[in-house]
Parts: C-alpha cells; structure tokens; sequence
C-alpha cells in the first residue's frame, strides 16, 4: 500500500473546473467567460506591444544576466511600482515611510502581507467584502487569522450596499484588518464613488482600522492609472498605515510572468525598514528571492516615457473595448425585450459584470448554449467579442424566460 493511500482527494477550484469543462467541451460556439483574464476581439490572450519591446530592450542588453535577485527583487521595480501606485510626488515615499517589495504577483503579495500581520499586528480580525475574490479568503485561513466579512454588494440594486458596509466598519473591533479592493471589485464590478471612499476613510482612520488594499485592476476601471489609484492615494494622504498589494498580471498582461509588489505605508521610516527586515524573513524559507524576467519587463516599461505612455494607449485600448462590450451586451438584450433591468451591465466597472444570473440559470446556458462562467454569475466581459454578443444575449435571454 501506498505510504500516501490517505490522502484525500481535494475538490477542484471552481474556477479551474469551469475553463477545464470549457476545453473539454468540442462545440464551436462555446464560449469562456469564467476565468479573469483580457482577451482580444479574436478571444486570443493578447502580448502587449510594450511588452514585446521591453522584451527586445531585455534581449540586446549586454549586462542582462540571471542571477538571483535580492530577497526583495529588483531595487528599480520595487521603487517604480511605488511611484505608480502612490503618486511619483508621494510624501510617504520621499519620507521614506514606505517599504515595497517585489513578490509573486498579487497572489503572492497577499499572501506575505497576510503572514507578516499574523506574526506582527495585535489584531486577528480581518474583513472581506461579501463577496470577494475566491481566493482572498484563503491567504488569511491559512496565516491563521480570523475572518468576518463585511456588507457590500447588494443584489437589489445590483450596486453598493453602502449602509452595510459603513454598518459593518463601524461595528468592527478596533484596529480590525480591513481587505478593500482599490478598483474594479471582483466579482462585482461595483465600487464605491468618491464621496463614499472618503466616508470609509473617515470611518476606517476613526476606529484605528487597518486597511489592506488589493489592487490587482489599476487601468481597468478609467483606462487611466492615476485615477484608478485615487483611493489607494486619498488613505495615504491622511498619513495613516496600510498595505497595498500590485499586480500586473492584468494590465501589463504578465500573467504568466508573476509580477506584483507588497508596500507597507508605515508613520516612520524607522518602523518601515524594520518591517522591511522581517518580510525578507518570511520570503526567504519561502521562495528565497523572486524571479527576474518579469520584473525586469514591468521595470523596463514604467522607468521609460516611450514606453510608458505606449502603454497607458494600450491599457486604454483594453478598457475601451470592455465598455464596448457592455453596451453591445445592454443593447442586444434591450433588442430582444430580455425581461429585467440590465442596466447594471452598463454600470458596472473593469473585468467583471456581476450578471445576477442565478446557478440554475448559468447551468442551462451551458447546458443549452456552451456558456461557461463562475456560478456567482460574473461574467468576464473580455471573453466577449461583437460576434459572440449575440450568442450569449440569446442564451440569457432563453434563461430568464
Ligand atoms: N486579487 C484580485 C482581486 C484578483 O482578481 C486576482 C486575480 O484574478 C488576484 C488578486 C491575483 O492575481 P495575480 O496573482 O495573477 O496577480
């Protein structure tokens, strides 16, 4: 018998079980609206121009080399990405009080920050929005913290339950971890104006709370990088602490290539480079050192004008196109007096529509028409093209019918 004849056999991630359903399935009109990433008008994965050119850069740089990087990556990525994500004039950059550190992209990110507040904050509470990203839940389980959850999606108004998440922050234990998507809330697609940022500011600095911010959608809502980072911006303005998690797996497309960053905005520099000294600790029985060749393209991007604003045109191409698929997506339901309000497929923002199909319904679109996606019912509106709109406006409208 097997020394391993006890192992049980996990349950497959929902998300990885819908896109393996999806290949299984030999139809020519399937459809993939599950798994969170862009897509082109042609369905393909897209490779970023700057992307290939920052690769090129890589290639004929005659000092290029692969050994390993410091504990806490590239010097220069680290800086940029704080620059892009706090502001290049940023205060708490200038003053030192922020410490950034290279990690496996956002997933990685979370889950340093999630060890590092295990073994360093006083309070074990953290809150997740309802609902959330289908992994957040597990950086924080596994670091050993307590989860509550906070209101914020409501399914009436397919928008912000604002009373519920004010409610719900202001019944938190004080000094509770707070989890907040900077922009493009996934699943939802919902996120709070600028006004209500500025009420949960309020709330959070007045009851000492911790805010982590996930930011793994910078670009996607306004197609402009400083404006998706005004919320990040505005808690870091008020001189308080957090922590802020980038990825560039979706708006540089890196994927593949895990490219994120961990920052802790700390009150003095002396408290962020001692932080710095115990994330070095947690990161290096872990993976030692993170890899360099994504870093490096991220790096080459963000410290170059030409490439930088190449890519701002490109990060604005993708976005334009997903709001074009939502009105393509509103019209084609309003052609076909699809009974319901869908208005919220227009107010929705970034990757996600959060379509409010319920599981039985999404169960007969793919029964009946291919149609693969999460059965909360978010739809990954990259996976929609002006040709495939139809087919998936019919099978809605077959659904709720
Ligand atoms: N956070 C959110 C909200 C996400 O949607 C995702 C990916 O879908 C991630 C983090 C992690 O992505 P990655 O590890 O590729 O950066």
């Amino acid at each position: 018998e097997s020394a391993f004849a006890r192992v049980p056999r996990a349950p497959e991630v929902p998300v990885y079980a819908v896109m393996a359903a999806c290949s299984r399935d030999p139809s020519p009109v399937k459809l993939n609206l599950g798994m969170g990433v862009y897509r082109t008008e042609d369905g393909k994965p897209l490779l970023l121009n700057v992307v290939k050119k920052a690769e090129e850069l890589l290639f004929s740089d005659p000092s290029a080399n692969k050994e390993y990087l410091p504990i806490t990556g590239l010097a220069e990525f680290r800086e940029l990405s704080a620059k892009l994500i706090f502001g290049t004039d940023s205060p708490a950059i200038k003053e030192n009080r922020v410490t950034t550190v290279q990690c496996l992209s956002g997933t990685g990110s979370l889950r340093i920050g999630a060890d590092f507040l295990a073994k360093y904050y006083y309070q074990s509470t953290v809150y997740l929005p309802e609902p959330t990203y289908g992994n957040h839940p597990n950086f924080f389980i596994v670091a050993g913290l307590c989860l509550r959850t906070y209101r914020y999606y409501d399914p009436v108004t397919r928008g912000l339950d604002f009373q519920g998440f004010l409610e719900d922050l202001a019944s938190a234990p004080p000094g509770a971890i707070v989890l907040l998507h900077a922009c493009a809330h996934n699943p939802t697609g919902v996120d709070p104006t600028v006004e209500q940022w500025e009420e949960i500011r309020q709330i959070i600095r007045s009851k000492g709370l911790l805010p982590f911010f996930d930011c793994a959608y910078q670009g996607f809502v306004s197609g402009s990088l400083e404006d998706d980072a005004r919320a990040v911006r505005k808690f870091v303005a008020d001189g308080g602490e957090c922590l802020v998690v980038q990825s560039y797996s979706k708006n540089m497309g890196l994927y593949g290539e895990r490219v994120g960053a961990l920052s802790v905005v700390c009150k003095t520099a002396d408290v962020a480079t001692r932080i710095e000294s115990q994330l070095k600790l947690l990161i290096r029985p872990m993976y030692s050192n993170p890899p360099i060749h994504g870093a490096a393209i991220a790096a080459a991007i963000l410290k170059d004008r030409n490439l930088f604003s190449e890519w701002t045109l490109e990060l604005e191409t993708m976005t334009k196109r997903l709001t074009c698929m939502r009105e393509q997506l509103f019209d084609a339901l309003h052609e076909r007096g699809t009974p319901g309000d869908w208005t919220h497929i227009l107010k929705h923002v970034g990757l996600f529509t959060f379509s409010g199909l319920k599981e039985e319904q999404i169960a007969f679109m793919t029964r009946e028409f291919h149609i693969y996606m999460s059965s909360d019912g978010r739809i990954n509106m990259a996976g929609l093209s002006t040709n495939t709109v139809p087919h998936l406006a019919n099978a809605i409208h077959a659904a709720v019918t």
